[in-house]
C-alpha cells in the first residue's frame, strides 16, 4: 500500500463530502476516503470518482488512516453531534503526536472548542472549520471558515485554499479564524445572516404581492434589476430565478409551495448566543420566530377566520414604492450585518479570539450561500480602519443608510398601516433609531426596577460606578 500514500483523507461521503473529495482530487491532491455505510465508499469509486487513481477508498478504520501521508489529516465530513465524538474515538488510537483532525461539519462552536482541548492534551491538533456553499460549492469553490489549533494551518493551509472559492481579484474566500471554535462560530454566525438575508427578500417579496399585488414575472423583473447593484448577491439572483420558474401547468412555481419554513438550528443557535453575550442581534432573531411563526400554518389558517386587519392593497405611486422597498432592504441588510459584527467582536472578547473581521468578509465574498457584491464594501471598511467598532461607523455604510432612511421609514409605515407583517424590516429600523439615541428610556426601567427590586441606579448627574436606592413610597 505504500505506493498509495494521500495528502488527506476524508470520513463521510454524503454530498458535501463527496463533492469535497472531487474538488480536492481536482487540485492534485491525493484523497483516502471512508464512509460508515461501506458500500458507499465503493459506490462513490465506481460513480463520481471513477477512473480517478489518486482517490483510495477503504474499507476499514485502519486501513483508511495507513493511506495517510505524516502528519496524517483526517477531515470528518459527516452529520454535525454525537457523530463526530465517536468518528475522533475511532481514529484516535491509530494517530500519533502531530497529527490532525477536521471537522468540517456544521457543529456547535461549544462542541469544537471542548474538542480542541481535549486533543490538545493528547498531542492532536484540531481544526473545526465552516464550510458553505452547499453541494455546488463544495464542488467547485466553498466558503472555508477555519478555526481551532493554530499549529495545525500551515498543514492544510494550501489544500484549503486551493479548493476555496476565490474573489474576482483571485483571493482565496478562507483564511485562519481563530482559536478553537472560532472557525464554527463564524459559520454560525454566517448562517444566521443568511436567514435574515433571506427573511427581508421574503418580506419584499410579500410587499410587492400583497400591498402591490404583482405577479411572479413582474417581481422576476424586479429582482432582476436589483441585482445589478448594491444588492447584488447569490440570494437576491436565487430569487431573481425562482420567480421565474415555471411550474408543468405554465404557472410559477414558487406560489404551489407551502409557506411553512424549515429550520436546523444554526439561526437558533445564533440568536441563543447573542442572548448569552447581550448583543441585541434582532433581525436574525426575527427571521429565526418568523419561521417558526409560518410553521404554525393551520393555527394561522383557523385565526385568518377571526382575526380581522385592514385591506393590504397600496394606492398610492407604484413605482416609487419598488423603489422604497428596495432601499428599505438595502438599509435593514446592513443593519442585519452590522449586529452580525457586534456579535462577533463580544464572542470575541469573551472566548478570547483574535477575529479578523475583514478578513471574514472575505470569507464569505465567494463560496457561500451569503456571497455579495455587499460584502467587498464590508472588507474596505475594515481595510480603512482594522479596529472599526461598528459597521455604521464606516463612511459608505453611514451615507447609505442616509440615503435609504426615508423610504425604510416610509416602507415600514406603509406595513403597518396595511396588515403586512415586516418584522426584520421594522426591527431593523427599531434598533437603527435606538442605537443612534443618546437617551433611551431606560432611566424610566431602571426606577421601576429600583421600586420594585431595590436594584439601584447611576444618575446622570453623578459619576458612573455610584449607585443609589430610593425609597419611592416612603415608606418603612
Ligand atoms: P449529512 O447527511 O449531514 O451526514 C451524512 C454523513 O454522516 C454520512 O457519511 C453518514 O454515513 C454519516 N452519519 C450519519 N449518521 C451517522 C452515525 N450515526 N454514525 C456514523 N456516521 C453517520 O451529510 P452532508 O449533507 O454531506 O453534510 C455533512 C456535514 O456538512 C454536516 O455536518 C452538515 O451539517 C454540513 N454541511 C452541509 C451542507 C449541505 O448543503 N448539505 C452545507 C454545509 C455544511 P452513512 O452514509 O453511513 O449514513
Amino acid at each position: 500500500m505504500a505506493e498509495k500514500k494521500a495528502d488527506i483523507g476524508l470520513i463521510g461521503l454524503a454530498v458535501m463530502g463527496q463533492n469535497l473529495v472531487l474538488n480536492m482530487n481536482d487540485k492534485g491532491f491525493k484523497v483516502a476516503v471512508f464512509n460508515r455505510t461501506v458500500s458507499k465508499v465503493d459506490d462513490f469509486l465506481k460513480g463520481p470518482a471513477k477512473g480517478r487513481d489518486t482517490i483510495y477508498g477503504a474499507h476499514s478504520v485502519e486501513e483508511f488512516v495507513a493511506h495517510l501521508e505524516r502528519p496524517r489529516k483526517v477531515m470528518l465530513m459527516v452529520k454535525a453531534g454525537d457523530v463526530v465524538d465517536s468518528f475522533i474515538e475511532m481514529v484516535l488510537p491509530h494517530l500519533e503526536e502531530g497529527d490532525l483532525i477536521i471537522d468540517g461539519g456544521n457543529s456547535h462552536f461549544p462542541d469544537t472548542i471542548r474538542r480542541t482541548k481535549a486533543l490538545a492534551d493528547k498531542g492532536i491538533l484540531y481544526i473545526g472549520t465552516g464550510v458553505s456553499g452547499g453541494e455546488e460549492g463544495a464542488r467547485l469553490g466553498p466558503s472555508m471558515m477555519p478555526g481551532g489549533n493554530k499549529k495545525a494551518w500551515p498543514l492544510v493551509k494550501n489544500i484549503f485554499q486551493s479548493i476555496a472559492a476565490k474573489t474576482d481579484d483571485g483571493e482565496p474566500c478562507c483564511d485562519w479564524v481563530g482559536e478553537d471554535g472560532a472557525g464554527h462560530y463564524v459559520k454560525m454566525v454566517h448562517n444566521g445572516i443568511e436567514y435574515g438575508d433571506m427573511q427581508l427578500i421574503c418580506e419584499a417579496y410579500m410587499l410587492m404581492k400583497n400591498a402591490l399585488g404583482m405577479d411572479a414575472d413582474e417581481m422576476h423583473e424586479v429582482f432582476k434589476e436589483w441585482n445589478t447593484g448594491d444588492l447584488d448577491s447569490y440570494l437576491v439572483q436565487i430569487t431573481r430565478d425562482i420567480l421565474a420558474f415555471k411550474d408543468e401547468d405554465g404557472s410559477a412555481l414558487v406560489e404551489k409551495i407551502l409557506d411553512t419554513a424549515g429550520q436546523k438550528g444554526t439561526g437558533k443557535w445564533t440568536g441563543v448566543s447573542s442572548l448569552d453575550l447581550g448583543v441585541p442581534v434582532t433581525l436574525i432573531g426575527e427571521a429565526v420566530f418568523a419561521r417558526c411563526l409560518s410553521a404554525m400554518k393551520e393555527e394561522r389558517v383557523e385565526a385568518g377566520k377571526v382575526l380581522s386587519g385592514p385591506d393590504t392593497r397600496f394606492s398610492g405611486d407604484r413605482a416609487t414604492f419598488i423603489e422604497d422597498i428596495k432601499k428599505a432592504l438595502l438599509a435593514s441588510k446592513i443593519i442585519s450585518y452590522t449586529q452580525g459584527y457586534m456579535l462577533m467582536r463580544e464572542a470575541a472578547r469573551e472566548y478570547g479570539w483574535n477575529l479578523n473581521y475583514g478578513g471574514i468578509a472575505l470569507m464569505w465574498r465567494g463560496g457561500c450561500i451569503i456571497r455579495s457584491v455587499f460584502l467587498g464594501r464590508i472588507k474596505e471598511a475594515f481595510d480603512k480602519k482594522a479596529d472599526l467598532n461598528n459597521l455604521l461607523m464606516d463612511d459608505w455604510f453611514k451615507n447609505k443608510i442616509d440615503e435609504c432612511q426615508a423610504s425604510w421609514r416610509r416602507v415600514v409605515a406603509k406595513a403597518v398601516e396595511l396588515g403586512i407583517p415586516t418584522p426584520a424590516f421594522s426591527t431593523a429600523l427599531a434598533f437603527y433609531d435606538g442605537y443612534r439615541n443618546d437617551r433611551l428610556p431606560a432611566n424610566l426601567l431602571q426606577a421601576q426596577r429600583d421600586y420594585f427590586g431595590a436594584h439601584t441606579y447611576e444618575r446622570v448627574d453623578k459619576p458612573r460606578g455610584q449607585f443609589f436606592h430610593t425609597n419611592w413610597t416612603g415608606t418603612g
